[in-house]
């Protein structure tokens, strides 16, 4: 896909990037929890394009704070439509992790659209925090201050490294879509999947399975002891306008801010 600098600006002239969001649920309950944030890019000649195939290209060019900037303003536009006390999570690219004035623009977006921060999760890939682990740290710091959740995901599919566990204050960890898709098949996977709830469960990590699609395998995180997951089988992801649907069908009952 062909893709150049002008069509970054040119989406943001014309509002092309937009958030989806997917339901997260509660494993032992079944009840919503919550939505993960999903960028798309309604791409003016190429039609909708995924955030795999975007985000790269732009943090490259350098619009990947204005692109965050741009969505936490749509995602908190849709807040009235997200009753307290369901969460939003959203993702973050590894150079925001690195970028001391991100904690400020977080908050400045979250105050303009009087999103309490004590229900944002932040999603942060484990790639992100092996270049300046002095720098994440206190950026991570900064927004735990602000009361918001931290997640690690990816963990244990590249170069993971346990001490970040221990040195980042993590709240959540995320079991990743390819060893939930191995689970039922594959007995490793199984056994590696048991260990990091295991892992997440012991430091008291919030663990979330992500990419469950069958019954089979929301059974086992069941039983394995997993808190949250997500997926097809719980809810694709969808635009806002959407949510209404899925809160009432999920009974979530709204509580005081
Ligand atoms: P992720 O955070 O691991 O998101 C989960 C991905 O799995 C999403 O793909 C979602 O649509 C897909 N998915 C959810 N349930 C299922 C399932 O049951 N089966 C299968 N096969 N797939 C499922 P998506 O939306 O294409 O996002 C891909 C990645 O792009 C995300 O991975 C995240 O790392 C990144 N991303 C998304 N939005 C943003 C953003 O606003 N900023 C940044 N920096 N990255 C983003």
């Amino acid at each position: 896909m062909f893709l150049d600098s002008e069509d970054v600006r040119g989406a943001f002239l014309r509002d092309e990037f937009f958030p989806l969001f997917q339901p997260q649920v509660d494993l032992k309950t079944g009840r919503l929890a919550g939505f993960e944030v999903l960028a798309r890019w309604n791409h003016a000649r190429l039609g909708v394009i995924a955030p795999d195939s975007f985000i790269p290209f732009v943090q490259r060019h350098g619009f990947i704070n204005s692109l965050t900037q741009r969505l936490l303003s749509r995602i908190f536009a849709a807040v009235p439509l997200v009753p307290n006390p369901l969460r939003l999570s959203i993702n973050i690219s590894s150079i925001q992790l690195l970028d001391a004035s991100f904690p400020a623009r977080v908050a400045e977006a979250a105050e303009r659209g009087s999103f309490p921060l004590d229900r944002l999760t932040i999603e942060i890939t484990e790639s992100a925090l092996l270049d300046d682990l002095p720098l994440a740290q206190s950026v991570a710091k900064e927004l735990k201050s602000l009361h918001c959740r931290l997640c690690l995901e990816d963990f244990g599919t590249h170069h993971s490294r346990f001490f970040h566990l221990r040195d980042i204050p993590f709240d959540e960890l995320k079991v990743d879509r390819s060893f939930i898709e191995a689970l039922t098949e594959n007995p490793a996977s199984r056994t590696i999947v048991a260990a990091l709830v295991s892992l997440g469960a012991s430091l008291n990590l919030v663990t979330v399975a992500e990419g469950i699609e069958t019954e089979d395998q929301a059974l086992i995180m069941i039983e394995l002891g997993c808190n949250l997951a997500q997926g097809w089988l719980f809810g694709r992801p969808v635009e806002a306008s959407d949510i209404p649907a899925i809160v009432s069908a999920t009974g979530v009952i709204s509580a005081q801010r």
